[in-house]
């Protein structure tokens, strides 16, 4: 899905006569939109982006931006897109550039056609190196760090007004159908229903519940740059995952407030650990750290094939943070860092590596029962706890989890033969609504998870929260929930 925008007063025939020249008259964008300016601009990528129902996510095609080089624009607009909407695939060209629209519209079939194919796609944010940052117009884990890298610490720029002008507030809560009692009700339970939700409802649920720790921890941010920090989160996030995106990154962090209620005193701590907790799996490919070093991977070469997702994760969750909400983690707002908070965020991260499961098993497993565990060891405890939570949800919304995270392994195994030059078979794309489905329908329409369920129960997460729940209090619904999924999957094991 590629969108052609003409911003200002763009001259068409010019347009028109790059486009005939280069593809024979035939068009590779699905739409063609005008806008009077900039600001319009990044008003419509927001809305489109938001609507998920609409397709424009800007992730499964390429779009260009031509805009008028003569108007009074005085910031790079590539620029602006690399930072604030980090996974779309979108380049701006001044429209009076026929040699930058030609060299666009060079090899731009094929990488359309490689955004459109979930595999491939997914090879290339993993596999492609980028020469330089913002070298190319398709995503890729590695050009994406390179831009962070970039633009660490000493070079941080101001927000541009272009955007800091959005009232991002309006922009969410006009599509809202509830008041503010519906999501807190909804956000206090242990069965918080994120498939329920729509997108800028889940939005909505974590800016409430920030706003509501950042008072707590005395971190005070204003709601407007709250709300574009949530939105520079969801933008770095893959919307197309079927199960990493932005959906799990809130459904963790409700999950890790939820534990942190029973068992954290410390205000800022929880804000720090719910902060980790929406940002840990930040620019994930839907595929996993195997996969990375198995086929020589920039990303994992860059982390020396440690923890190299997550380490990533935690170096995307820092800039984003010293950029949008300073006081968290820079000491008064200066260029030296918070080392206390920065190390709970990256522990906290850290801890969500599956690699290292076995070690929180035996961490838990070595301390004392009925002793008070100290907070070092409790806090990425607890984010760990969160991340492998679905299988301790109420079983109705367990089964949605399960039924993703099915298909994002059978997306692993396709990319794996991808890869290994052989043929690769994929399910039929998930297209319904999995809210819909009760846990029996989907068994019936997915009949592989009810394996995977028990594999993961058994093998991960029954052993490690049995020792969580025996050694921390008010915790037995977790294991009274995982133990009622777990007779459920079993019956209807094939
Ligand atoms: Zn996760």
């Amino acid at each position: 899905m590629s969108t052609l925008f003409l911003v200002g007063s763009v001259d068409l025939s010019e347009v028109e006569k790059a486009n005939k020249l280069s593809h024979n008259g035939r068009t590779l964008f699905d739409r063609q939109v005008s806008l009077s300016d900039i600001d319009s601009l990044l008003l419509r990528l927001y809305q489109d982006r938001l609507d998920l129902s609409s397709g424009w996510n800007y992730e499964t095609g390429i779009s260009l931006v031509l805009y008028n080089g003569r108007a009074s624009f005085k910031n790079n607009l590539n620029e602006i897109f690399k930072k604030f909407f980090p996974c779309f695939n979108i380049v701006a060209i001044d429209s009076g550039d026929g040699e930058g629209i030609g060299k666009f519209y060079s090899g731009l079939e094929e990488e359309v056609s490689v955004m459109q194919d979930r595999i491939k796609r997914m090879s290339h944010w993993m596999y492609y190196r980028p020469s330089k940052p913002c070298s190319s117009r398709m995503y890729s884990m590695m050009g994406h760090l390179l831009t962070v890298h970039r633009d660490g610490l000493q070079n941080r720029v101001p927000i541009p007004r272009t955007i800091r002008n959005i009232d991002f507030q309006s922009l969410v809560r006009k599509t809202l159908g509830k008041d503010d009692l519906f999501y807190w009700q909804n956000l206090s339970t242990w069965e918080f229903q994120a498939h329920n939700l729509a997108y800028t409802e889940l939005i909505y649920c974590s800016f409430l519940l920030l706003k509501k720790l950042s008072a707590d921890a005395n971190a005070p941010i204003s709601d407007n740059k709250l709300f574009l920090l949530l939105l520079t989160l969801e933008s770095s996030y893959h919307q197309v995952n079927k199960f990493h995106n932005f959906k799990h990154a809130i459904d963790v962090m409700q999950a890790t407030w939820q534990l942190c209620e029973r068992l954290v005193d410390d205000p800022l701590q929880t804000l720090l650990l719910c902060m980790a907790a929406i940002g840990h799996d930040i620019g994930h490919p839907g595929s996993n750290n195997q996969l990375l070093s198995q086929f020589h991977s920039p990303i994992a070469e860059n982390y020396e094939n440690h923890s190299a997702l997550e380490n990533m994760h935690k170096d995307f969750l820092e800039s984003i943070l010293t950029q949008h909400w300073p006081q968290l983690l820079l000491i008064n707002s200066s260029k030296k860092l918070n080392k206390a908070n920065l190390d709970i965020l990256t522990e906290a991260i850290m801890a969500t590596d599956m690699a290292l499961h076995e070690g929180y098993v035996k961490k838990l497993e070595h301390s004392p029962r009925n002793d008070v565990i100290d907070f070092a060891t409790l806090l990425p405890l607890i984010i760990k706890a969160a991340d492998i939570s679905n299988v301790t949800r109420p079983l109705k919304i367990s089964s949605q989890w399960a039924c993703l995270i099915t298909f994002e392994f059978a997306e692993c195994a396709a990319l794996q033969n991808f890869e290994e030059k052989k043929a690769y078979d994929l399910q039929d794309d998930l297209n319904c609504n999995i809210s819909l489905l009760s846990p029996d329908k989907l068994v019936e329409r997915f009949p592989s998870i009810p394996n995977g369920q028990i594999f993961f129960i058994e093998n991960f997460a029954e052993q490690f929260f049995t020792e969580f729940c025996t050694r921390l209090p008010g915790l037995d619904f977790l294991i009274d929930n995982m133990e009622t999924n777990k007779k459920f999957w079993l019956s209807k094991r094939q």
